[in-house]
């Protein structure tokens, strides 16, 4: 019933968690998860009306509303201490914007008692990651998967005891991708390359100069030629 997205994002909720699934849209994911009776209670929220109803319908319809229920906010605003909420999950937006609602929940407290993010972010791996460990917490895996013809990178973060230590090429590629440079992870670089490629060129048409801009992008290709070596 869920996407390949979403169904990886499902396997690292862990048993019996209490869900808060920010931007649900048409709460899919909880509702499957609380079906499944993977969590014991879950929350969809939403910051417009239209998804947030269709969340309404899909609880209703799914027979989940014991367990399951329809919020409308802004990002964790929708979260009350007495929902004791421990996983959030955040899927299908840019990583800016999650980092933004992480943000702005930490500022009001909605982090405290989260034990597990699972993120999902559609573009801005590296921002985010940056926002994690800035936070004081521990990247615990990574994946990155292929669902008709795009590329997703899921996040899986905890608190951490002690500042993690990152290293550029890590906030970039990721710690836990890199260690397994399977076919995804290649795919979607050696695409960011042809992409770094073609905005070279067209700047190189409008001045023969090398200017800083052009050697970023240069040496952005060189990092990802070399981390493609191995
Ligand atoms: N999470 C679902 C998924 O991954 O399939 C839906 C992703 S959908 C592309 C993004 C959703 O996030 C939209 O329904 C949008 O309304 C919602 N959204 C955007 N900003 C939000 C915010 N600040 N608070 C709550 N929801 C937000």
């Amino acid at each position: 019933q869920l996407s390949v997205r979403l169904e990886t994002v499902a396997g690292f909720v862990p048993e019996n968690a209490r869900l808060a699934d920010i931007g649900s849209d048409h709460a899919y994911l909880p509702c499957v998860l609380a079906a499944r009776e993977v969590v014991s209670f879950a929350l969809a929220g939403e910051v417009v009306k239209g998804p947030f109803e269709s969340a309404a319908e899909q609880i209703r319809t799914s027979g989940v509303g014991d367990r399951v229920s329809a919020r409308l906010g802004d990002g964790m605003d929708v979260i009350e201490p007495t929902d004791h909420i421990d996983v959030v999950t955040i899927c299908g937006m840019g990583g800016d914007l999650i980092s933004k609602i992480l943000e702005k929940g930490r500022l009001k407290d909605k982090l405290v008692g989260v034990e597990r993010l699972i993120l999902q972010p559609n573009n801005g791996e590296k921002k985010l990651r940056e926002w994690l460990i800035a936070h004081q917490y521990k990247i615990i895996d990574e994946t990155i998967l292929e669902e008709n013809g795009k590329i997703y990178e899921i996040i899986v973060a905890e608190n951490a005891e002690t500042p993690e230590n990152y290293s550029d090429l890590e906030y970039t590629f990721g710690r836990f991708l890199l260690q397994n440079k399977n076919e995804t992870f290649r795919k979607k670089w050696l695409s960011e390359i042809d992409k770094c490629q073609y905005i070279l060129d067209s700047m190189q048409k409008a001045s023969n100069d090398l200017n800083d801009k052009e050697q970023q992008v240069i040496n952005k290709v060189n990092e990802i030629k070399e981390v493609l070596k191995s």
